[in-house]
């Protein structure tokens, strides 16, 4: 029935593979240039003011921002460019951050939560505006919104709590209530209660969108090193530049930016950043193409979807087949733990795709922080990194590299609770993996009683 997963998900820094093989290499073979290396490998020494380590959408918007303002960068990946989350996500462009709004006014006033709610958003527009400049067709992105979908009524009460307090307390009017009906009319599923719909939301193909960000930036002249691991960061005393170790070749720079995110453990010299994180494997799978009737019943208004259950599904329809990820995927790299469980879920929600086969699995991490929010700011003098998106990075890692950009620079971007005062590792951290599927064990109890 199902595909097999044969790729592993991280691999030593030494053997660079290709993305994985999902849907969005499939739908990237398309392009004109799929087959065409976006960076070579650094091979010669190299003094430049910044240095930015990953070419996922953090490390790419931060060299554009750097471009922007004429100061001389280089990013160099151990892969190519996008084989980090940033090439095999949802395609989900949204507005929020895993901690709600009421949560973060209950927490920390009224004045933070309208600032938070600012960069939300924000986020959303930079995505719109580099799709615009870079003019990315290719990476289709579509305004058209994310309904969140209430799995029980007690869910229901909440996410329409939620919206209400959005509207009347900060003004904004773009999430609405649906009912039963209407959520069930537009996703063609019986299983939600009801539902709210974010307006300030889209989709986009994420492999095209990290790809044509990286030819953008190439043709502005910023060198991208592909097959390219960092393999040591080191400053001697006295020295104002950081020189960064590469297997054929040293960079040499005033300033660097760590973009690394869930992949920092690739190599020791980034490894430090993945102590700040809880590290999640997400796993996605994508169905042969919808017969035409279901493919004109199901999710009419080709929105994103998720639920509210802990251990959070989403679904969309792209290219006529159905998407659905899920973040229970445990195990190990290159394992098909997950998929099999995915699939089952796909069909309690939608019964009609029993029979569809599975024509693409894929998996990655994502980043999780203590405190549920994305962390960008300074581990030295000389350094700066942006990560933790909490499985929502797609616009706020397209915000955060910028700001990290500006940070780098010395400039004062407003960051909010996104300020992170330096690396602050997650305590007990090597129990991570184990601390991870108690948590997640416990969840799936929660949501299979309904709590
Ligand atoms: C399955 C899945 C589904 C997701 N769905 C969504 C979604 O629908 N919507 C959403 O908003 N977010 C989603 N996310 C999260 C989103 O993809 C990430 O938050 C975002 O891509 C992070 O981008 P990044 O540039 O920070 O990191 P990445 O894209 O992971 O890039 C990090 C890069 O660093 C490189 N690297 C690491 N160490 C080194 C080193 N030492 N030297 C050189 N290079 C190095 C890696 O090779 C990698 O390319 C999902 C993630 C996954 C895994």
């Amino acid at each position: 029935m199902s595909a097999p997963h044969n790729q592993p998900d991280k691999q030593p820094h030494n053997q660079p593979l290709n993305q994985p093989d999902s849907l969005w290499r499939a739908l990237a073979a398309a392009s004109p240039d799929a087959s065409a290396a976006l960076g070579t490998p650094l091979t010669r020494d190299l003094d430049v003011e910044v240095a930015v380590i990953g070419a996922g959408y953090s490390g790419l918007a931060a060299a554009y921002a750097l471009q922007k303002r004429g100061v001389e960068c280089v990013v160099l990946d151990a892969n190519p460019v996008g084989w980090g989350a940033s090439g095999r996500n949802g395609g989900v462009v949204s507005s929020k951050f895993r901690l709600s709004f009421p949560a973060i006014h209950a927490l920390h006033g009224l004045d933070t939560a309208k600032r938070m709610h600012r960069l939300a958003h924000d986020g959303v527009r930079v995505v719109e505006s580099l799709v615009d400049e870079f003019g990315l067709e290719r990476a289709r992105f579509e305004h058209t919104g994310s309904l969140r979908c209430a799995h029980t009524e007690r869910a229901f009460a909440s996410i329409r709590a939620e919206a209400d307090w959005v509207r009347t307390t900060l003004g904004d009017t773009s999430m609405t209530v649906q009912s039963r009906d209407e959520v069930t009319r537009e996703t063609g599923s019986t299983g939600f209660v009801g539902g709210v719909l974010s307006a300030d939301a889209g989709t986009i193909l994420p492999l095209e969108y990290v790809r044509g960000l990286a030819r953008g930036i190439a043709r502005r002249g910023v060198p991208i090193h592909e097959s390219t691991p960092v393999l040591e960061m080191r400053r001697a005393p006295g020295d104002t530049r950081v020189t960064l170790r590469t297997p054929d070749g040293t960079v040499r720079a005033k300033q660097v930016i760590v973009a690394t995110n869930a992949y920092s453990d690739l190599t020791p010299a980034t490894s430090p950043y993945q102590r700040e994180l809880v590290p999640f494997r997400s796993a996605m799978i994508a169905t042969e193409r919808l017969p035409a009737e279901l493919d004109a019943r199901l999710m009419v208004e080709r929105r994103s979807y998720t639920e509210t259950r802990r251990m959070m599904k989403w679904f969309r329809k792209v290219d006529g087949r159905m998407l659905f990820g899920g973040r229970d995927a445990f195990g190990k790299e290159g394992q098909t733990t997950g998929f099999d469980a995915l699939q089952r879920a796909m069909i309690a929600l939608f019964p009609e795709l029993a029979d569809l086969r599975v024509a693409y699995r894929w998996s990655g991490y994502v980043g999780m922080t203590f405190n549920s929010l994305p962390h960008v700011g300074r581990s030295d003098d000389a350094t700066t990194f942006c990560l933790g998106y909490n499985g929502a990075g797609v616009a706020m890692a397209s915000l955060l590299g910028q700001h990290a950009a500006a940070l780098a620079l010395g400039e004062t971007p407003e960051l909010s609770l996104l300020a992170a005062p330096g690396l602050r590792p997650v305590p007990f951290h090597s129990l991570r993996a184990p601390g991870v599927r108690l948590v997640a064990a416990w969840y799936q109890f929660l949501d299979a009683v309904g709590a």
